[in-house]
């Protein structure tokens, strides 16, 4: 279930941050053009609102939150019965079909129910099962956390392959609940590590950013990433810092080198860095000892 609503934060967050972002441009619009009163732009406005979203929302100004509209098929557009909302068992029933226009379901959905399913049992089995047979709080807790942060990275990753966005939404959010995890030692991460972790992590990547601006001129990274790192070492500690962006550039640069090799990449476009560091963090997350 949790898989479900994860899927619906991946398709509808980053609508919803780009409605917005349009919505901020139209007003902004209206205002430059008010105080250059000039009056047919407001027609700029209409325009820049009915447009469809990059990601395929038409705006008119209904509702669009993660809880309204309800479940529907992207194609025919008809509300889903209870019935097609099970997770990974309505898709294996529809055959990865919808019911009426038999339009392909998105195998990322299945997918992503099936990794939040499988990634929390097994941190459970891990961490709760070896060490008790009765009702451990504290360790409840740290399994609960751990899944969390499991959880909410998934949802980071798909969206970054997805859009190339990391939304503050998730990454502050990761953060400061990294944080409030430390102050409560619920995993055995120091506070002090937990915040200088968040610290460093932002600026480091924010200093290798601005050199490779300084001396090519491009832009090699995006700020999503440099608040995905500080939210992740408020989790590892400002001690895995080093390690965790070593793995990831490592993982990153063999990967994006495969891509080229095989032609699915060229050489300018731009590949996002999110999921070398949520799969760099997993693997720390999972060796650390003290987590
Ligand atoms: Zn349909």
């Amino acid at each position: 279930m949790i898989g479900s609503f994860l899927n619906v934060i991946i398709y509808r967050l980053p609508q919803i941050s780009e409605i917005q972002y349009r919505l901020i441009c139209a007003n902004y619009i209206e205002t430059f053009f008010k105080h250059k009163k000039i009056k047919g732009s407001l027609n700029q406005k209409r325009k820049l609102r009915k447009i469809k979203t990059h990601l395929g929302v038409p705006y008119n100004g209904d509702a669009f939150s993660l809880s309204t509209p309800k479940s529907h098929c992207p194609n025919c557009l008809r509300t889903l019965s209870w019935t097609e909302n099970i997770p990974i068992f309505s898709f294996l029933i529809l055959k990865g079909r919808c019911k009426t226009c038999k339009n392909p379901i998105g195998k990322t959905y299945p997918l992503v129910e099936f990794i939040s399913a499988a990634g929390a049992l097994y941190i459970s089995t891990r961490l709760y099962l070896p060490a008790t047979e009765n009702l451990d709080i504290h360790l409840l807790m740290k399994t609960a956390s751990l899944c969390t942060f499991f959880w909410m990275c998934i949802a980071l990753l798909i969206i970054d392959i997805r859009t190339q966005t990391l939304p503050d939404l998730l990454t502050l959010s990761l953060m400061w609940l990294g944080i409030v995890v430390s102050l409560t030692s619920t995993t055995g991460l120091a506070l002090e590590s937990a915040i200088l972790g968040a610290i460093f992590g932002y600026s480091s990547l924010w200093l290798i950013y601005q050199t490779y601006k300084f001396f090519t001129n491009k832009e090699g990274m995006g700020y999503g990433d440099f608040k995905l790192t500080a939210a992740i070492c408020t989790w590892i500690g400002v001690e895995s810092l080093a390690i965790l962006l070593l793995i990831a550039s490592l993982t990153g640069a063999l990967f994006g080198g495969f891509l080229l090799i095989t032609g699915k990449l060229k050489r300018d476009d731009a590949m996002p860095f999110g999921p070398f560091l949520i799969l760099s963090s997993f693997i720390l997350i999972h060796t650390s000892p003290s987590i």
